[in-house]
């Protein structure tokens, strides 16, 4: 269902096709995590939505694979946490802009950043284009599926980056703040269920939650259930 829907945003011009590359090196790593949200993914998300709860102006990052994949949580997520959603694409044209914006309103989007007036310093042409009260004045982004240079980018402008990442060894995931390595389908509810869990708690409380995370574990955490799981793999010839 996922490939389909994956097949079906490059037939309706919202996803990109290098869109389908991306997707194939995500299915491989959840292979290999177990196409399950680990431990380590849940303690990642529930930082997360205390990370997002606790920003002045965040902003959720859209690109074409999460439009297709998960366009009612992404609004979900958008109205809990008061965060509006901005396309923002690594293989920009205005008309895949323009129909991702379509796509996302005709599901309930309100929110959503339009304008491409400034740019993210350091990244080429039309990849570093934002809106200049969306991305490039947010303090906390939340990026599902971001290339690495942009994500370095974004950490080099001050910014919190949270990142979803299924590949651990990825540029993305080692740069990000935060690196939710679990597939975006399960991964954007998860955050909103924290989220729904902890809107009720005061700053402080929220910011124990948050102290202390630490990404390297996380990622290599991410590492040793790949390991458990290839020798798993290994140990059951036919499955
Ligand atoms: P980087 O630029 O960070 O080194 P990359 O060039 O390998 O990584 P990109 O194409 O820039 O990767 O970004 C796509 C990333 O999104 C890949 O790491 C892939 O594993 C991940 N990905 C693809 N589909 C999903 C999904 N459904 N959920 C979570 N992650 C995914
Ligand atoms: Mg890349």
């Amino acid at each position: 269902m996922t490939r389909e829907s994956i097949v079906d945003g490059v037939n309706q011009g919202i996803t990109s096709i290098h869109g389908l590359i991306a997707q194939g090196r995500g299915e491989a790593f959840d292979y290999l995590i177990g196409e399950k949200s680990t431990e380590s993914a849940l303690k990642a998300e529930k930082v997360a939505a205390a990370k997002l709860l606790l920003a002045r102006k965040p902003v959720i990052s859209v690109n074409g694979n999460s439009a297709a994949l998960v366009p009612d949580e992404l609004i979900r997520l958008s109205e809990l946490i008061n965060a509006p959603l901005e396309v923002n694409l690594f293989h920009r044209t205005e008309e895949r802009v323009n129909k991702i914006i379509r796509h996302l309103r005709n599901r309930g989007a309100r929110n959503i950043f339009l304008k491409s007036d400034a740019r993210i310093p350091g990244i080429e042409h039309d990849r570093a284009k934002v809106d200049s009260h969306g991305i490039f004045a947010a303090d906390v982004v939340l990026v599902p599926l971001e290339d690495g240079d942009r994500c370095k980018a974004l950490l080099d402008m001050g910014k919190t980056v949270i990142a979803i990442d299924l590949n651990p060894l990825s540029r993305t995931a080692r740069y990000a703040d935060i690196t939710i390595v679990d597939n975006i389908t399960r991964a954007l509810p998860n955050i909103s269920g924290f989220a729904e869990e902890l809107k009720c708690l005061g700053q402080e409380e929220l910011q124990d939650i948050a102290r202390g995370y630490d990404n390297r574990q996380t990622l290599s955490l991410a590492i040793d259930e790949i390991k458990k799981n290839m020798e798993s793999f290994v140990d059951l010839s036919k499955p």
